[in-house]
């Protein structure tokens, strides 16, 4: 049954939606809805919208269910979400805008919307984002340094939850990727309690802090100190705190403390990961087991990482490749690997 709706083109949406809302005169019982260039927000009192905006009788459905981005959009968006904060990937910035609008006027839970406006780079794996919906509209560069000096929490700060693991971290300094959870999961999986693992590259602590709840003691390095800033929060939060030692700096000057050390080491550096195999060797006690993380071409996607761990390794440890296993797919024809190999001195 027709509805009282404004009648708003879609670019000026969420402005409209946002007006109506500040003088509550949004009918949350019916639907906001796209069609043909223009959406139609159901209004609890006509006579009450301000004259500069159209009143038209639509047929919005009844809100029985919740309301999708798309059901706004009129397409499916791809969209994925780490903790509170939904990620969207757009070329064009007019179409990431009023996707990231029809996701803050939808039900989807979002504190902070945004967009990918770099690609993952330099030493420390991070990107740039525009935040497109939030607390904020500045990009988030833009924004970290007003809050390092306010000592703010950032709008893109979040908590990612993983199997039963909690993560806080901000997308804007540290690398994160919550694809990679099924990946961590089958690693952790293989630790036994007691044991000593070493994560090289260890980020906010998606390896190390649940490698510690498993019963491990744990050394981790980054290099970024935010990132280790973010892995003690974690290693607190998660009530591992005592079995998590976090250390900022570069793994090969931190590695001479740990020499034989290592039951297990964890080296997710894909690209560069083999270039740190003297370091790992040395950290490995008699009996280690290696994942490495590579990108590789699919014709040969193993071969590398197995040939540079033996270069590496032999003949001071025998090589027994335990696992290889494709992680994901990086690129045409690329793929995101990583092996298993255990080394046992001779
Ligand atoms: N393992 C984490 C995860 O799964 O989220 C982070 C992986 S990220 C791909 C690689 C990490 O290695 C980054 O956090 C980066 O700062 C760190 N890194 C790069 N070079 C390093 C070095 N020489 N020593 C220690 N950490 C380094």
């Amino acid at each position: 049954m027709p509805v009282p709706c404004v009648r708003v083109p879609t670019e000026d949406g969420e402005a409209t939606r946002r007006r109506l809302a500040d003088a509550d005169l949004v009918d949350g019982d019916h639907t906001i809805t796209g069609e043909d260039g223009f959406l139609y927000i159901p209004v609890t009192d006509p006579a009450a919208v301000p004259g500069d905006l159209a009143v038209v009788d639509f047929d919005a459905p009844e809100r029985r269910t919740q309301t999708n981005p798309a059901d706004i959009l009129g397409f499916e968006p791809s969209y994925e979400r780490l903790g509170d904060v939904v990620i969207v990937d757009e070329d064009d910035p007019e179409r990431a805008q009023r996707i990231a609008d029809a996701i803050v006027q939808s039900d989807v839970r979002a504190r902070t919307v945004v967009n990918r406006a770099s690609k993952i780079k330099g030493t420390e794996r991070v990107r740039d984002w525009d935040v497109l919906a939030g607390e904020s509209t500045e990009s988030s560069e833009a924004r970290r340094g007003l809050e390092d000096e306010q000592g703010e929490s950032s709008s893109t700060e979040t908590v990612h939850r993983e199997y039963g693991c909690e993560f806080e971290l901000d997308i804007a300094e540290v690398y994160f990727s919550p694809r990679l959870a099924t990946e961590r999961h089958r690693v952790v999986e293989q630790v036994d309690a007691g044991e000593q693992a070493f994560d090289m590259f260890a980020g906010v602590g998606p390896y190390a802090v649940p490698m510690a709840a498993a019963g491990a003691d744990v050394v981790a390095t980054d290099i970024n100190e935010r990132a280790i800033h973010y892995l003690r929060r974690n290693a607190e939060r998660n009530g591992v705190a005592d079995r998590v030692t976090a250390i900022a700096g570069d793994v090969r000057d931190l590695a001479g403390d740990y020499e034989n050390w290592a039951d297990r080491v964890v080296m997710n550096l894909p690209h560069t990961a083999e270039e740190f195999l003297d370091t790992a060797v040395a950290l490995a006690g008699d009996d280690c087991v290696l994942h490495l993380y590579d990108i590789q071409h699919e014709d040969d996607p193993y071969g590398p990482a197995e040939a540079a761990i033996r270069e590496a390794a032999e003949p001071a440890y025998d090589v027994t490749v335990e696992t290889h296993r494709s992680v994901r797919s990086y690129a045409p024809h690329e793929l995101n690997v990583v092996v298993d190999a255990r080394l046992t001195r001779r």
